[in-house]
């Protein structure tokens, strides 16, 4: 086992890996921007390196800086967290050709996932049902022409290096494909430096349904059942569920299977999660993450695991000690993304909290970096907590939910805690019916 493991991120995942490690006895190395001097991950950690100024590019994107900090401090391995760094294969390679481990995949696994039209042809190889559409990327307007008639619109045009939602136009039409094409080529361009782009059937009522894996590096995998991200806004999540209302066991052992088989052909190893559009029954695979998701924490509520905890046995060589059938599935769990952002507007509100005081009580965890006089800076990502609740049922679970926002108190900054209150209080979501497309339309109601 690792005795240093330098944390190469921030805010509330920063902290959730340093309490990975001290339980595993692992001193800790926190690397922070000049911006974060003040922040909790620097204040916990055994030892804080400062990498750079506020800009990310300069600081928490800068791989000399943070070799830098690991060589000083003799860390042994590096966790990437999820964004910055997490899925950069160059990265990845770079830490391992230090003599360092990355506490994930392989290089090679990052880079192959990293590009969206390779990971799908990659998945459709292994047996992994995909969404209709193009064989790879699109050389022309007029091959995506034929493609969208052949599958029937409307259509998506996406971004092989595509992410966080960018780089994705639907034409409801043909009369809409021309523009869709050029502004998802430019978009992509701009955002990712590669303009190479797909098509896909954009699918009128799906659910987001991902599948969390765990594979060690002697050949094991398991799966740890699924989590619904439906609930997005501009194809960002907001609030997701262990498991999905809409799945049966017999469906989620089946895809399950489907998946730890495919990872299993291809020597996957680490964390994983493969992300599927689910409609009519069907699964369609959309793309896979290398990396911890945010919303990990509704998946260790219901099946009793620490995933940072396998992470790093894992990449310290253990064996995983287990199989499927050990792993169990017990209640529901739902965790809202608390953003520092207007409610209605969603514009972004960084600032001083002046008074925090989180939720508590049976079966509530709040993962978070807050605290009373903390200033937000305006530099980083919006999402400065989220709320995880797990009870017997959902019912009861969105009971607990409700009455954890009740008792938050975040003063000083605006968040999305109002617009979680409502959606929580919503027949249509109590009731488990809804798509990838319902919350987009709920904060365009009027309330
Ligand atoms: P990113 O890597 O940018 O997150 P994804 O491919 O994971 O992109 O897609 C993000 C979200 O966009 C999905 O969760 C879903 O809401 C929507 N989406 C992606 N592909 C489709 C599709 N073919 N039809 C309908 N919605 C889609």
């Amino acid at each position: 086992m690792f005795s240093k493991i330098l944390i190469a991120n921030r805010g509330e995942i920063a902290l959730r890996i340093l309490r990975a490690c001290r339980e595993l006895g692992i001193k800790t190395v926190a690397v922070h921007s000049t911006a974060d001097e003040d922040a909790m991950h620097v204040r916990l950690a055994d030892e804080a390196v400062c990498i750079g100024p506020a800009a990310s590019r300069d600081s928490y994107l800068n791989v000399a800086a943070i070799l830098a900090a690991a060589t000083i401090t003799g860390a042994e391995a590096i966790h990437p967290g999820y964004g910055f760094l997490s899925e950069n294969a160059d990265f990845a390679e770079t830490v391992e050709a230090h003599g360092l481990t990355f506490i994930g995949p392989t290089a090679d696994h990052i880079r192959m996932m990293g590009d969206k039209i390779t990971a799908k042809t990659t998945m459709e190889a292994l047996g992994v049902p995909l969404v209709p559409g193009s064989d790879g990327e699109l050389k022309s307007l007029e091959e995506a022409r034929a493609v969208a008639e052949k599958v029937g619109y409307p259509v998506l045009i996406k971004a092989t290096a595509g992410g966080g939602g960018r780089g994705m136009k639907v034409a409801q039409s043909a009369s809409e494909l021309e523009e869709a094409w050029s502004v998802a080529r430019t978009e992509a361009r701009t955002a990712f430096g590669n303009d190479a782009v797909y098509l896909e059937k954009y699918l009128d009522k799906p659910r987001h349904i991902e599948l969390q894996i765990l594979a060690d590096n002697h050949g094991n995998v398991v799966h740890f059942g699924e989590r619904d991200c439906s609930l997005q806004r501009r194809h960002q999540k907001l609030l997701e569920e262990a498991g999905s209302p809409v799945l049966s066991a017999e469906q989620r052992d089946a895809i399950g299977r489907t998946a730890t088989d495919a990872l299993a052909k291809m020597g996957y190893r680490n964390a994983g999660t493969l992300e599927f559009l689910y409609q009519d029954g069907q699964f369609c695979f959309i793309e896979m993450n290398t990396r911890l998701q945010v919303e990990h924490p509704v998946t260790e509520m219901v099946c009793d695991v620490d995933l940072v905890r396998e992470q790093i046995r894992i990449a310290a060589g253990e064996e995983l000690g287990y199989t499927q059938p050990d792993i169990s599935f017990s209640g529901h769990a739902i965790e809202c993304r608390i953003n520092a952002e207007d409610p209605d507007t969603f514009a972004p509100c960084p600032g001083t909290v002046a008074v925090y005081h989180p939720p508590g009580g049976l079966g509530v965890r709040v993962d978070s970096a807050l605290y009373t006089g903390y200033r937000v800076p305006p530099y980083y990502d919006s999402m400065i907590a989220k709320v995880i609740v797990h009870a017997p049922t959902r019912a009861q679970a969105i009971a607990r939910m409700h009455r954890a926002l009740d008792e938050f108190v975040v003063e000083g900054i605006k968040t999305v805690i109002p617009l979680h209150r409502r959606i929580l209080a919503d027949p249509e979501f109590q009731k488990g019916e809804y798509t990838i497309h319902w919350l987009e339309q709920f904060t365009s109601r009027p309330h």
